[in-house]
C-alpha cells in the first residue's frame, strides 16, 4: 500500500508541472475556477492600455449607461446583479462596441470580467432579423464553451430574439442544412467543421470573432491550428477579440496570429500575501494523529467552510471517510473524478450544500479559494523532488491585497521532514508559523 502510495504521489507531483500538464487538466482546471466563484476578482491594479491608434482618444466607462446599449441588454446586465463595469469592462467595452469596431486582445487573470464583456459584445452586434450566424465564439473545451452560453443565455434573457446554438462534438446536424442561430459557440475542430467541411455556417457572413482562453486553447494540440484555419476564412473587417487568463510569449505569438491590428488590454494579476493569515501547524505522529488533531480543531471552533489538501488520492479518500463518519458534511475531489462530476462538486461546495471539500494537492492546484476562510494543509505541498513548493502553499492559502479576508491555516506535521519542509516554507516567506497544541484550543479563536 506504501508502494502505491508512492507512486501515486510521484504521479501526481509530476502532472503539477506546468509542461507536463495534459491540456484536460487545465481546461478542467479554468472550468473548476469559473464554478468555484460566484463574483468578480476584486483588484487595485491599473490596466495597461496599448492602442492599434495611439493618437485616438482613449475611452473608458464609469457605468454601463455611457455604452448606449439596447434596453434589453441593459436589462439584462443589470439582472445579473451587475452596477458598474469591472476594470477591464471599463476599456474593454468601449472599443469592443467602438465603430467600426476594433480588434481587442484582452489579458486578466480569470474572474475579472471578460466573459462577460466579450458576451455583451457579441449580443450587441448581432442583428436578431438576420438569420444566419453572425458571431463565433470559440472555447477550449465542451464545458467552458457551456458555461459561456449561460452567460449568453443570462444576458440575453431579455432579447430573446437572438439565439444560440453549440458546435460541439455530439451535436450531429443534418448534411446541407443552414444554421439560423445568430450566435455559434463551440471547440474549436467541430466549428472549423461546421465553417468548412459541411458548411453549417457561412464564414463571410461573421461580424465577430471571440477566442476565449487562449492560453488553455494552445494547450491542446491542434486548437491552435484549428483556429486559426477558422480565423483566415472570416471576412478583412471581422472584429476579432481573443482573451487569456495568462500571457506567455507561446500566448503572445499565438494571438498576434488571430487579431490583426489589436488593442491589447492587460490587468497585472493581483499579488497574494500571507499578510492576512493566521498560519499555524500541529504537531503529530501519525495520520491517524493528525486526523484526531483535526477532529478536536473542529470540536472547538466553528469553521464555516474548509478546504483539506492531501498529497495522495488515498489518503484525500481516507480522510474523507473518516470525517463523515464523524457526522460532517464532507465533500470529495479526486483526480479520477470526471471533469462533470468534478465540477458538480465545486458547485455543492460553492453552494455551502458541503461544508468540508477534501482535496489531493494536484486536483485543486489552480483553484481560487478565497472565499473558504479556513484552508487545512492535511500534508504539506512538496514538488517531485519533496521539496517545498511554496509557490502551491501561496496560492492556497494567500489571499489578494487588500480586499482578502482574514484567513485561518492550519498544517499538520508528522514526521522530521515534513517538520523540515514547514521550516523552509516559514523561512521562505519570512512569516511566522505558530505552533499549535490541539489539546488547548484558545488561542486560536
Ligand atoms: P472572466 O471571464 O475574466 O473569468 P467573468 O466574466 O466570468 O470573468 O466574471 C467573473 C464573475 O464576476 C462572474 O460571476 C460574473 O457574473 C461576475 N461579473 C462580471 N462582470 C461583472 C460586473 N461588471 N459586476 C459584477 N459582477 C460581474
Amino acid at each position: 500500500a506504501e508502494a502505491v502510495d508512492k507512486q501515486e504521489a510521484a504521479l501526481d507531483s509530476v502532472r503539477h508541472l506546468p509542461y507536463l500538464v495534459v491540456s484536460e487538466d487545465v481546461g478542467a482546471q479554468s472550468l473548476l475556477n469559473k464554478l468555484i466563484r460566484n463574483n468578480l476578482v476584486n483588484t487595485t491594479n491599473q490596466v495597461e492600455v496599448l492602442q492599434k491608434d495611439p493618437n485616438s482618444p482613449l475611452y473608458s466607462v464609469k457605468s454601463f449607461e455611457e455604452l448606449r446599449l439596447k434596453p434589453q441588454l441593459l436589462q439584462g446586465v443589470y439582472g445579473m446583479g451587475f452596477n458598474r463595469p469591472s476594470k477591464i469592462q471599463e476599456t474593454a467595452l468601449p472599443m469592443m462596441l467602438a465603430e467600426p469596431p476594433q480588434n481587442l486582445i484582452a489579458q486578466s487573470q480569470s474572474g475579472t470580467g471578460k466573459t462577460a464583456a466579450f458576451v455583451l459584445a457579441m449580443l450587441s452586434h448581432v442583428d436578431p432579423n438576420n438569420k444566419y450566424p453572425q458571431c463565433l465564439c470559440v472555447s477550449p473545451t465542451y464545458e467552458l464553451a457551456l458555461q459561456t452560453g449561460k452567460v449568453i443565455e443570462q444576458m440575453g434573457k431579455y432579447y430573446p430574439e437572438v439565439k444560440l446554438v453549440y458546435a460541439i462534438r455530439g451535436n450531429k446536424l443534418q448534411r446541407g442544412m443552414k444554421l439560423q442561430e445568430q450566435i455559434v459557440i463551440g471547440t474549436p475542430g467541430t466549428m472549423l467543421d461546421w465553417c468548412s467541411k459541411f458548411k453549417f455556417i457561412d464564414p463571410k457572413k461573421i461580424k465577430v470573432f471571440v477566442l476565449d482562453e487562449a492560453d488553455v486553447m494552445i494547450a491542446t494540440q491542434g486548437h491552435q491550428d484549428q483556429s486559426i484555419r477558422i480565423q483566415r476564412m472570416l471576412p478583412k473587417n471581422c472584429q476579432m477579440l481573443l482573451f487569456s487568463a495568462t500571457f506567455e510569449e507561446s500566448v503572445w505569438n499565438f494571438a498576434q496570429r488571430i487579431v490583426p491590428d489589436p488593442n491589447i488590454i492587460k490587468l497585472k494579476r493581483e499579488e497574494e500575501t500571507l499578510d492576512t493569515i493566521k498560519q499555524y501547524y500541529v504537531l503529530c505522529n501519525s495520520k491517524e494523529e493528525k486526523f484526531q488533531a483535526l477532529s478536536n480543531i473542529y470540536g472547538a471552533i466553528t469553521i464555516a467552510q474548509a478546504m483539506i489538501f492531501c498529497h495522495t488520492r488515498k489518503t484525500a479518500g481516507w480522510l474523507a471517510g473518516e470525517l463523515s463518519r464523524e457526522g460532517h458534511q464532507v465533500a470529495l475531489l479526486s483526480g479520477e473524478m470526471q471533469v462533470e462530476q468534478r465540477a458538480a462538486v465545486i458547485e455543492r461546495f460553492r453552494d455551502g450544500k458541503e461544508k468540508v471539500l477534501v482535496t489531493t494537492n494536484v486536483c485543486a492546484r489552480g483553484i481560487d479559494v478565497e472565499q473558504v476562510s479556513v484552508v487545512i494543509n492535511f500534508d504539506l505541498p512538496i514538488d517531485k523532488d519533496g521539496n517545498p513548493d511554496n509557490e502551491t502553499y501561496l496560492h492556497r492559502i494567500g489571499r489578494t491585497g487588500r480586499f482578502g479576508k482574514r484567513g485561518l491555516a492550519i498544517n499538520m506535521v508528522d514526521s522530521k521532514m515534513s517538520m523540515n519542509i514547514l521550516y523552509r516554507i516559514q523561512e521562505h516567506f519570512n512569516k511566522k508559523i505558530e505552533k499549535l497544541d490541539t489539546d488547548d484550543l484558545d488561542e486560536i479563536e
